[in-house]
């Protein structure tokens, strides 16, 4: 009898996305919460928000253009309440300081006055 020898390797695959099956479970959920929030906070702030997207990224939670549409990791619906509003507002406050200057923390202080305890969490945990 011939001898085989299988040899399993283990292969690393590059992602540059997240994974598909838990976008698909999540997508909605993550966008319900994303329009909620965003409705709620900017009664207090009045930007104007062109649009919302829920994206399936390997590293940000969230993201904003100059043309105001926010872009939003699906992972916010799994986040507690609190990083996940922070994440909103962050990105909402870009519509008013599009960067990240004392201006623009003093504008995220205004809804959360802790942000610099969630942002460093939200700095641990991995996306
Ligand atoms: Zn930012």
């Amino acid at each position: 009898m011939r001898k085989f020898r299988i040899v399993w390797r283990r292969v690393k695959v590059k992602r540059k996305k997240g994974n598909a099956l838990e976008y698909k479970k999540y997508k909605e959920a993550a966008r319900n919460l994303a329009d909620n929030r965003i409705s709620y906070y900017n009664k207090l702030y009045g930007f104007a928000v062109n649009g919302v997207a829920i994206k399936n990224a390997k590293t940000r939670w969230g993201s904003c253009s100059k043309k105001g549409n926010l872009n939003f990791n699906y992972k916010i619906a799994l986040l507690p309440e609190a990083m996940a509003d922070y994440v909103i507002v962050h990105e909402l406050c870009h519509l008013g300081e599009f960067n990240h200057s004392k201006k623009f923390w003093d504008l995220v202080g205004v809804a959360i006055p802790n942000h610099k305890l969630l942002r460093k969490k939200i700095q641990n945990i991995k996306l």
